[in-house]
């Protein structure tokens, strides 16, 4: 039998179907390799006894006849999601060995669907960064490495647990959230497929807050299709979360190998920076021609405020992070410090249990809302956020279908190489990603080649609201061209 491992989740669907395996070999296989990779720090909890639990009850459910779309196929979780009975911590100190009595939206529905969890994935803190270094449990190790080198690079982040343990095989599929680029990023990062859905498409009920109208849930997986139908499970209404939007989730799955042909693609030329590595613009080329040869049309488009994109985020989120903290008082959640009154108790337990990054965030989010700063900072990059959603809304109402652009400025780094003197060095890393969470538009990343030192290089493509099936459609013409990337195994 071939490893069950290093299939995608489309065949092992297909594998449990007809019998080839049962769902309890498939996630002990996974458990295996999770407990084989562990010096990659993908998965901060791991569940076994869950797991296999799961995986003989959907084992049942096949035999019956009366499995869900999901059954059987064991998958991660985000640290940023709540799981019920099983320690939620956003790998914050300050949340400590939080066990919540309640299960995220989005995790439930692919429990409903009868997908097995094998344990939570590591994160940067409240999934902030661009590096997984932040995590309160340590650097995630990416299983990609350079060329004839042994350090250890980082996996992207925030989800960076996610996109790690995905491309090592160890997962099928993971949840995932995006902020900025924190599924996309990663994704780029270790030649897995990662979408953000437009805002609304999934419910955030559960997943832990960072900046609430920027965030979105969507997979990481190991190819197109498999991103489509962990997407159809994690999408819907949810009256739980009045941002979700009620409107009816498609087949993802049957936007795979539908033709482009005659589509629009975009390629803005505000994309085009001083300085990128040749082998991105390379990438990017290679990746119109891909399409072109597929029968799309190639338009040059301008979004001519991409440039405050990143400074205006870096203004709305922390101001939505230091509101959506402000509940970690060492009172009601995890961590609890002493102090001489209450006030000093709240500075203790916050002092204590945050760590430096997110102490940035909550600072300057506090000060971008303070009185007098608020209209100068605040407000001016709301308006510049309208300005930015704007720039798409030309572009979509000229007939383009979706743009095309490079995922990140970059492969992936080694840790501790970044940020360290200037944390601005990280958030550069999101040029590329940002501006599609400020217009709340779906963005998928696709790998699409690799540099230099054989590290995976990633694209992304941009797409109408609420049109993900285009992105699954020309994601999936990508990938047949560029091909499936798996990294060697040295762990
Ligand atoms: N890297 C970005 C940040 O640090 C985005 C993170 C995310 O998408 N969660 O804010």
């Amino acid at each position: 039998m071939t490893d069950l491992t290093s299939l995608t989740l489309a065949e092992a669907r297909e594998g449990l179907a007809d019998k080839s395996f049962t769902s309890l070999e498939l996630t002990d296989a996974h458990l295996g390799a999770i407990e084989a990779a562990r010096v990659l720090n993908a998965f901060v909890m791991e569940t076994p006894d869950q797991a296999r639990a799961m995986a003989r009850e959907a084992d049942a459910k096949i035999a019956k006849g009366d499995a869900g779309p999901l059954a059987g196929i064991p998958l991660g979780i985000k640290d940023l999601f709540a799981t019920k009975g099983v320690r939620t911590t956003a790998c914050s100190n300050i949340l400590g060995n939080f066990v919540p009595t309640y299960e995220s939206t989005v995790t439930s529905q692919l429990w409903r669907d009868g997908a097995v969890m094998l344990g939570k994935l590591n994160n940067d803190e409240f999934a902030m960064g661009s590096s997984n270094e932040t995590s309160c449990f340590g650097p995630v190790g990416n299983p990609w490495r350079r060329d004839g080198s042994n350090a250890t690079l980082v996996p992207g982040g925030s989800s960076g647990g996610s996109a790690s343990a995905v491309a090592a095989l160890l997962c099928m599929g993971a949840t995932a959230t995006d902020t900025g680029g924190s599924i996309r990023q990663p994704a780029a990062f270790t030649a897995t497929v990662g979408i953000k859905p437009t805002y609304g498409r999934c419910s955030r009920w559960g997943v832990v807050a960072f900046a609430s109208s920027l965030d979105q849930a969507g997979p990481i997986a190991r190819s197109v299709r498999d991103a489509a139908m962990l997407l159809r499970s994690m999408a819907g209404h949810d009256p739980k979360d009045t941002t979700s939007v009620d409107i009816p989730v498609p087949d993802y799955e049957a936007a795979i190998g539908k033709s482009v042909k005659g589509m629009k693609i975009g390629i803005p030329r505000e994309y085009r920076l001083d300085g990128m590595p040749a082998e991105i613009e390379k990438l990017w080329s290679e990746g119109a021609a891909w399409l072109k040869a597929a029968g799309a049309e190639l338009v040059e488009v301008s979004l001519p405020h991409t440039k405050y994109a990143l400074p205006a985020y870096y203004i709305v989120a922390p101001a939505e992070a230091s509101s959506n903290l402000a509940r970690y008082d060492g009172v009601r959640y995890g961590l609890r410090e002493q102090g001489k009154n209450i006030i000093e108790m709240y500075e203790n337990a916050r002092a204590e249990g945050f760590g430096a990054e997110v102490k940035r965030r909550v600072m300057i989010g506090t000060y971008v809302l303070s009185a007098g700063y608020y209209d100068a900072y605040y407000l001016r990059a709301q308006k510049v956020r309208t300005l930015i959603k704007k720039d798409f809304e030309d572009c979509f109402a000229k007939g383009v279908d979706a743009i095309l652009t490079p995922a990140t400025p970059s492969a992936a780094f080694g840790i501790g190489e970044k940020g360290g003197a200037d944390p601005v060095e990280m958030y550069l890393n999101d040029i590329f990603t940002v501006t599609v969470n400020m217009a709340g538009l779906p963005g998928i990343a696709v790998p699409a080649g690799k540099d230099g030192q054989g590290l995976p290089l990633g694209l992304q493509l941009i797409g109408r609201p609420f049109d993900e099936e285009t992105l699954f459609s020309l994601g999936e013409v990508i990938e047949q061209a560029a091909g499936r990337f798996t990294p060697a195994r040295w762990w």
